[in-house]
């Protein structure tokens, strides 16, 4: 079965992830986009055919444009990784931040300095 033109997903992107389900997958998406990278799901529109599947049976895959591909991939290890912890909110500029990250990834600040 041939479906790479299911979602209008255009040749040059590829997959830099694979969700555990839609709501992971949702979370990477809007990250991403946080970071300027526009994603794309695919697996979404498959749940028609499947319905008799839970929506968390499917796995869903996070595409890229290649251009994105190494970025997002590194994004997309450290949101894996925090999925379970506890996010941190940056006091200088109010970004939320996984809790792998020691830095604020948006304005650098050290969340140690904060403690002492
Ligand atoms: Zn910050």
């Amino acid at each position: 079965m041939h479906n790479a033109n299911l979602n209008n997903i255009p040749d040059t992107w590829v997959v830099a992830y694979r969700a555990a389900d839609q709501i992971q997958a949702n979370c990477l998406v809007g990250l991403l986009k946080h970071h300027g990278i526009n994603a794309h799901l695919r697996g979404e529109s498959l749940s028609g055919a499947v319905g008799e599947l839970p929506m968390d049976a499917l796995q869903v895959e996070i595409m890229v444009d290649k251009a994105d591909f190494v970025k997002a991939r590194h994004i997309a290890m450290e949101a894996d990784s925090a999925v379970l912890e506890d996010d941190w909110i940056c006091v200088k500029c109010k970004e939320t931040n996984a809790a792998t990250f020691d830095l604020c990834w948006q304005c650098g600040h050290d969340p140690q300095n904060d403690r002492e």
